[in-house]
């Protein structure tokens, strides 16, 4: 198959060195293709050319309407290859076809929601002092965005990027994952086909350095747009002092999920499941630390753990598979360390805590695995593992569980599980996390604003803040009156 090509300037272009770098199957780690391995040269080229298509138009100056109708059509080609996008993101991430099938719905879901949001009211006028002063503001869009995203939903955090800022009018330049490079490259085969203007929609594949720290860094990029790790995140930060660059992160978490003695306790199972193992981990909001009301810890882990038996993990193009692999063998070998690193500090392992000596063997594949009575000083508990690992842990009442949920340096999710309305919304006031759930998991809507608070990040994505993100603000004041200003007494 031929190499994946960068997309610059409306054309699709290999990296200017030639060089490539495979991808791969995480069920088998067999080859999937090649995509391109940028330089910083394709990087520059690449802010170029968007500087260009920015500073001349026509994308920032083309009508709201016009914009919006290219969104629209592209979520029309996203919807109509849907099935094909759901395909790549299986085989390239390994996650369960139906989870794949779900992210492609919500890409499409994405675009167009942005394509609506264009078209709505942006500004404000203002009372002010002076009634001859007629006092405006009007939302402009930023500039040049640079958008780097990770391998756990590959083609969703492309839409979560290109969608607000290609709505807003903005010259947007992608750079996926080393990883994940196939369900973008189709995903770019669709911005194309819908028509977008040479130099406001443009990718480049490679690695985080150089491909992505010449976009952090670049004077001529305004705005970057970071989603993945923490450690990573605090580089771009820095990347983007020089020129005061506009930056937004989603970051990593380790997010709690809170059950309290009143549920029904077949119903909470399933959820904290789901919290833990739904992309096998690899979710910035994963529920990672389960925390359960003494009186029904032994009730509930029972249960937890004949459940966990049961989970189907395999090959994620099959049926009935309810779990894949992980990213790549050194994902693997990450989370099996933090694994043994738990059983060497003491945790007790209620199920899982290894990989597979079957046919999975030649896959990334990781056990579910839950882990009891971990020091809260332990590894497991403090860091991000970003794999199919939880850690349990019980509380005494209510302020013993907000004060355990909240002991972390991450704030991105949370949930609570009570029938008690009052004190559900009690303990999600006190959580500090940006985005939380109340007898539910995982959610998330184009319609609402996502991202963290503490070393989760800062800046929503999604929703109306998703939309502001993108833009500036820019005030005007128009004198209304002919009259002179009598400011100068002697003229
Ligand atoms: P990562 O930080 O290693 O990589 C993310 C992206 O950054 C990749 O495209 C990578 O090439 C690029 N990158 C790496 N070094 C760079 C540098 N110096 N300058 C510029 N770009 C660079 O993260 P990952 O391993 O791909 O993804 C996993 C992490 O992402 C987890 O920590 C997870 O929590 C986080 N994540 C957060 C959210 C969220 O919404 N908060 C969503 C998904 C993933």
């Amino acid at each position: 198959m031929a190499p994946l090509l960068n997309y610059i300037n409306g054309r699709f272009v290999p990296a200017r060195s030639g060089r490539t770098r495979e991808y791969l199957n995480p069920a088998d780690n067999s080859v999937l293709g090649e995509a391109a391995e940028s330089e910083a040269v394709d990087a520059e080229e690449a802010i170029t050319v968007a500087r260009e298509a920015f500073d001349e138009g026509p994308w920032p100056w083309t009508p709201a309407a016009e914009r919006a109708a290219k969104l629209f059509k592209l979520a029309d080609l996203i919807e109509a290859n849907a099935e094909e996008l759901a395909r790549r993101d299986t085989l390239n991430n390994g996650k369960p076809l139906r989870e794949a099938r779900f992210d492609a719905a919500d890409t499409a879901g994405c675009f167009r929601y942005y394509a609506g949001l264009a078209t709505k009211p942006h500004g404000q006028t203002y009372e002010v002092g002076d009634p001859n002063i007629l006092s405006q503001s009007v939302r402009e869009p930023l500039g040049v965005c640079g958008q780097i995203i990770p391998w756990n939903y590959p083609l969703l955090m492309a839409a979560w990027k290109l969608a607000p800022g290609l709505a807003a009018g903005n010259c947007c330049i992608l750079k996926p994952a080393e990883l994940t490079p196939w369900s973008v490259q189709r995903l770019f085969e669709l911005i194309d086909e819908a028509g977008f203007p040479p130099g406001s929609a443009q990718l480049i594949y490679g690695a985080g350095d150089p491909a992505g720290s010449v976009l952090a860094a670049s004077e001529r990029v305004d705005k970057i747009a970071f989603t993945g790790g923490t450690v990573t995140g605090r580089k771009i930060m820095q990347a983007a002092t020089g020129n005061l660059k506009r930056v937004t992160l989603e970051l990593g978490g380790k997010s709690p999920l809170v059950i309290f003695g009143d549920v029904d306790l077949e119903v909470a199972v399933e959820y904290a499941m789901f919290g833990i193992f739904a992309g096998q981990g690899e979710v910035c909001n994963a529920g990672s630390r389960l925390f359960l009301e003494r009186g029904i810890a032994d009730a509930f882990l029972e249960k937890l753990a004949a459940a966990c038996g049961k989970i189907v993990v395999g090959n994620g193009l099959k049926d009935d598979t309810e779990m894949g692999p992980l990213i790549s063998r050194a994902h693997q070998k990450k989370v099996l360390g933090y694994i043994e690193s738990g059983k060497a500090e003491g945790a007790q392992l209620l199920c899982g805590g290894a990989g597979y000596d079957d046919a999975r063997a030649q896959g990334n594949f990781v056990q579910p695995t839950v882990f009891l009575k971990a020091p809260p000083d332990a590894r497991i508990v403090r860091e991000e593992i970003f794999g199919p690992v939880l850690t349990v842990d019980v509380f005494d009442s209510e302020e013993d569980a907000i004060r355990k949920a909240n002991d972390t340096i991450y704030g991105l999710a949370g949930a609570v599980f009570t029938k008690d309305g009052a004190r559900a919304l009690r303990f999600i006031r006190k959580l500090r996390a940006g985005v939380t759930w109340i007898n539910t998991f995982h959610l998330t809507f184009n319609e609402a604003p996502w991202g963290g608070y503490k070393q989760s990040g800062f800046g929503r994505e999604l929703g109306t803040p998703g939309y502001d993100a993108y833009t500036e603000i820019k005030q005007i004041n128009t004198n209304l009156s002919s009259a002179r200003l009598g400011w100068f007494k002697g003229i």
